[in-house]
């Protein structure tokens, strides 16, 4: 059989900016763009406003919007040429004649918990292979998991196909059949008079739900859902150098959808555990040494806690309060793999804040003692100073 035939009668307008229609600059980064976008969607999404063409044709507007603006090139030819560029072949937008498109082109859009896939808009079931919603966690992590990377146990409770019947929710698998009110098509056609006559429009099926199959026996394991809820323990490998509010995401651990398809992704949102003695600054960590005065004065050798345990570093005789020392190495590795930070040692002299009496006489004596007084020369720069030289 022939497959249904659809005509849409659109009114002839004059096409709005796709600028304007995701209210963007033209100069907005592809991050700005999709921003936008998924904040249209969202607002203007048909589950959210079921039996709203006029918010339909906005969730459209927006989707051929961003279709142009978050393809280099298509969105280079429309900076050129604007909306002509659409007539020039090569196509631009305008390309999205149901729902199913929209949802099918921008999914990573609508994972992520809002279930614009899951039950859509009337079966997108025939159209390829449909993908679950995506899966969000967060995970928590501390400085040492972060620094050398880790590959963390997760437990997550998950939509998987059924066993029993391979994910159509049929008794078995094989209780289905075409079903009888569209032929097995997914679609039924519908003669409209319009001004301009007769047209025939086609819309998904109701009594499939636009699948072109129904169930005769329900699956007992699933009761015709198709999937099960399951709580399983992932892998997840956390590269070194990741950071709070980073995303990482492990393609098919998300959610399968009803009746068939292939699993969303499960995205993994890291929470950076902030820790109680080292302080992180990009690749580098920072750690705050408090020495007496006399250790300043004449050198000693102190144990440090890094990353990886502990380090002994020499303090010189006449180190200044505010010196800072430098663990080559002893930081994060970057993410992308290219170098790794130090470990910054904060050397703070410690001033004595009661004193008894011989520790009074004694400094006493000191007070007008001739190197006691200060005579700063050009090394011994000011913290901001020394702030600059390490970190640029
Ligand atoms: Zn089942
Ligand atoms: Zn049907």
């Amino acid at each position: 059989m022939k497959a249904a035939e659809s005509f849409f009668i659109q009114t002839k307008m004059a096409k709005r900016d796709y600028y304007e229609v995701l209210g963007v600059a033209k100069t907005a980064t592809p991050e700005e763009i999709k921003k936008a976008y998924r904040q249209l969607a969202i607002k203007y999404h048909p589950d959210k406003n079921p039996d709203n063409p006029a918010a339909e044709d906005k969730f459209k507007e927006a989707a051929e919007a961003y279709e142009v603006l978050s393809d280099a090139d298509k969105r280079a030819r429309y900076d050129r040429f604007g909306h002509q560029a659409e007539q020039m072949g090569g196509g631009g937008g305008g390309g999205f004649h149901d729902m199913n498109d929209i949802f099918s082109r921008f999914g990573d859009i609508f994972g992520g918990g809002f279930g614009g896939f899951e039950d859509g808009f009337g079966g997108g079931g025939r159209r390829g292979v449909r993908k679950g919603p995506n899966l969000r966690i967060k995970l928590k992590l501390n400085l040492q998991e972060i620094a050398g990377g880790v590959e963390k146990k997760v437990k997550v409770k998950r939509h998987v196909t059924c066993q029993s019947c391979g994910g159509n929710g049929s008794k078995n698998g094989t209780a289905v059949q075409n079903c009888g009110n569209c032929n097995g098509t997914g679609q039924v056609r519908r003669v409209v008079n319009t001004m301009l006559g007769q047209m025939v429009s086609s819309s998904p099926c109701p009594v499939c739900n636009g699948e072109g199959k129904t169930i005769t026996t329900r699956c007992e394991s699933c009761h015709g859902d198709g999937r099960t809820l399951t709580e399983e323990v992932i892998s997840i490998p956390v590269p070194a150098g990741v950071g709070d509010g980073m995303q990482l995401s492990m393609a098919g651990k998300g959610n399968v959808p009803p009746r068939g398809g292939v699993a969303g992704d499960l995205l993994i949102v890291i929470e950076e555990a902030e820790d109680e003695v080292l302080k992180r600054e990009g690749n580098n960590v920072i750690f705050e040494l408090y020495i007496n005065f006399a250790d300043a004065a004449l050198g000693t050798s102190v144990e440090v806690p890094t990353i990886t345990g502990k380090a002994r570093i020499k303090i010189d005789a006449g180190t200044q309060s505010g010196k800072i020392l430098r663990l080559k190495g002893k930081g994060i590795k970057d993410v992308n793999g290219y170098e790794t930070g130090d470990q910054l040692i904060h050397v703070n002299v410690w001033t004595p804040k009661q004193l008894n009496k011989e520790e009074t006489a004694i400094l006493e004596k000191l007070r007008t003692s001739e190197n006691f007084t200060p005579n700063p020369n050009k090394n011994d720069k000011g913290f901001f100073d020394k702030m600059r030289e390490f970190f640029h």
